[in-house]
């Protein structure tokens, strides 16, 4: 528990003291801190309703202005179920009931592990802790809601009450926090989404499968226009691959079985006679070798139990009889082969794809490094109770790149990628990010991490100093590190203070062995590359979701989807006239202007456009029309005067160029 979370879960014991002085018999299960908050599970006949908070947070204010200590005590397995029997384990003293959820929990701790209780006051509850020092410590709480909950998540267990708050260090924070929660309700891009017309669900469709409309797709063709041009600059390469592959990549790629609860089921095509032939001829052959196998451990286990001592030729029979399983494997493998080249699945990731693209030909030390890059579209079957807005989808399209390069290669590659990063924060205003940096555990090599330690070792140390010279904000996470490699995940909070994990990259040393990808080194010999996997600007859904929030749908020029209307007031012959000389000029530099020439009152007009978040506002009257000018508007910022027209659609032109902030 780290400092917050140790505050909200000692919030979580006082929550429980304030609800047994109110209902002593409540039977308290597990109060763990969360993302934000606390909660603790209770069992009580009394339904809590939000109408009981005042009540309830009365009582605890009263146990923190006691600024009790916080006891820790260590205490042995039989005291403590005695304890639990006596009703005394989450509670004020002792009771006619057993506390009977911490008895099933103290029966649980494994034997050999410290068994704990802390203390505030007359409150005792079993716990590891750790807790603040005093309950006084508390600066700030709220309870927030309540929701039912199983005991131990399972529904063949009691249902019990489980109560939500929060709490902080002090006023001013907490204050901070729910005004960031406001402004988030109003920011929320499911909301802006609808509203603007960016994106849209449908039934029919399915759920997790984002339409985008033509205000939305505007935004994903601006953010692929901008991944294009720094990756050309960059020197990638840029490739195109289907949406659906054979069984076979997969189980290549190790996606199969592992990954198959998160892709789409597969598609079995019909099998042609010939081939339903052949695997019948297989079968046969199998089930002979199944009958030779069983034929020979009959008669080694007959030979073995007449002579007891191995002779030579026995030695030469075991031999035989590992050859023949060793065979009947091979048999097995070729039968799925055979089955898996008509089953397909929907593409979870781009990578297995783009590493054919590496393998289709020879490839040379002279090509590396080789950036294939490819706004890829991935299909995952998230369960649908996870799907969220754009945050949590079904088809995404991510801003995928694959860089084969040589371990000397390495730095620099990874240092570029992170130059990317950086150029891309600056673009959007994102000031605070951070690289959460995932390491492996060499206690758990072969199990959770490829048994490869030196390459561990190896491409860690490039990743950490790539990150250390190159100045980023970064934390390093033990033991969180892929199967293959270790990674980063990219970490940004948008303008209200929100965290939003955007972009993985990860390192892989492992897979492109697997698909047997190779390179002629400078001494003649192959070797297989580094594959680094990055994604900048994640996928357009999540990525989309969060520049809504961060900007409340207020779009800086070069991405609002309406970035200019031209209005007249009035509809006299050379107003409208103007107004389609200026139109023309903005779209001849494919500037998404459009025009509002209609009879309407001119403040009609304006708040239309304002409702419609249009990013500038170009207001034509006759007076303009004399000396050549327009009054200009912005979204947000108000009028802001007549200037010279050129020196306007200039001046446009130049933001979009530029992507101005
Ligand atoms: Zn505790
Ligand atoms: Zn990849």
């Amino acid at each position: 528990m780290n400092e917050i979370e140790t505050l909200r879960h000692s919030t979580a014991h006082i929550l429980a003291t304030a609800i047994l002085r109110l209902w002593p018999e409540a039977q308290f299960a597990a109060g763990p801190p969360v993302e934000n908050g606390f909660y603790y599970d209770v069992e009580l006949s009394h339904r809590i309703t939000p109408e009981d908070f005042a009540a309830i947070e009365a009582e605890m204010k009263k146990e923190i202005k006691a600024n009790h200590r916080f006891e820790r005590v260590e205490i042995s397995r039989d005291d403590a179920i005695a304890m639990a029997q006596r009703g005394e384990l989450a509670a004020l003293g002792n009771r006619a009931e057993a506390s009977k959820f911490k008895l099933d929990i103290v029966q649980h701790i494994p034997d050999g592990e410290v068994i704990t209780l802390y203390r505030n006051g007359e409150f005792t509850d079993l716990c590891a802790g750790p807790h603040v020092s005093h309950t006084g410590r508390i600066g700030a709480f709220k309870l927030t809601h309540v929701a039912s909950a199983y005991y131990k998540g399972d529904e063949k267990n009691p249902q019990l009450q489980r109560i939500y708050g929060t709490a902080f260090k002090n006023k001013t924070e907490m204050a901070a926090y729910f005004d960031m929660l406001e402004e988030a309700r109003k920011r929320d891009h499911r909301k802006l989404g609808r509203e603007m017309e960016l994106f849209c669900f449908d039934d029919d469709v399915g759920p997790g499968l984002p339409l985008w409309m033509p205000n939305g797709t505007v935004l994903i063709e601006e953010l692929e226009k901008l991944a294009k041009e720094s990756e050309f600059a960059a020197g990638y390469s840029r490739v195109r691959t289907p949406h659906l592959a054979r069984k076979s990549m997969y189980l290549c790629s190790g996606h199969l079985p592992y990954y198959a609860e998160s892709m789409f089921p597969p598609m079995e095509l019909k099998m042609d006679e010939e081939t339903m032939r052949e695997i019948i001829d297989i079968e046969d052959e199998l089930r002979q070798t199944d009958e030779r196998i069983q034929r020979m451990e009959f008669q080694h286990s007959q030979a073995e139990r007449q002579f007891g001592d191995k002779s030579d030729e026995m030695l030469q029979e075991e031999k035989d009889l590992e050859d023949w399983k060793a065979g009947r494997e091979k048999t097995l493998k070729r039968i799925e082969d055979k089955r898996s080249q008509y089953s397909y699945y929907l593409k979870a990731m781009n990578c297995p794809h783009h590493h054919k693209i590496f393998g289709a030909v020879p490839r040379s030390y002279r090509e590396l490094p080789l950036r294939l890059a490819e706004y890829g579209t991935c299909y995952r079957f998230e369960q649908s109770g996870e799907l969220l807005g754009l945050m949590r989808v079904r088809s995404m399209q991510m801003n995928d790149a694959h860089i084969y390069c040589t371990p000397e290669q390495f730095e620099q590659e990874f240092m570029a990628v992170n130059d990317m990063y950086l150029k891309y924060f600056k673009i959007f205003g994102l000031e605070k990010y951070l690289m959460r940096f995932s390491t492996h555990d060499p206690a758990r090599l072969g199990e959770k991490f490829v048994n490869e330690p030196e390459m561990w070792l190896k491409t860690e140390d490039m990743v950490r100093n790539v990150l250390i010279k190159s100045g980023i904000n970064y934390v390093e996470v033990p033991n969180e590190a892929a199967f293959y490699g270790p990674k980063i995940d990219v970490q940004v909070w948008s303008a209200i203070g929100r965290e939003f994990t955007i972009a993985t990259n990860q390192v892989d040393f492992a897979v492109p062995k697997r698909f047997g990808l190779a390179y002629r080194d400078r001494d003649n010999t192959d070797k297989t590359p580094l594959c680094i996997h990055r994604a900048p600007l994640g996928t357009h859904e999540r990525f989309v979701g969060f520049l809504i929030e961060h900007y409340a749908g207020n779009f800086p020029l070069w991405l609002a989807p309406e970035q200019v209307r031209i209005m007249t007031i009035g509809d006299e012959e050379p107003l409208v006239e103007f107004a389609k000389k200026i139109w023309a000029q903005l779209r001849d530099n494919e500037i998404r202007a459009e025009l509002d020439l209609g009879n309407d009152k001119i403040n009609g007009k304006i708040q239309k456009a304002e409702q419609s978040k249009v990013h500038t506002m170009l207001v034509i009257g006759n007076r303009d029309l004399e000396s050549g000018a327009v009054s200009v508007r912005v979204h947000g910022q108000g009028n802001l005067g007549a200037k010279p027209y050129q020196e306007v659609v200039d001046g446009i032109i130049a933001s979009v160029a530029e992507r101005r902030a």
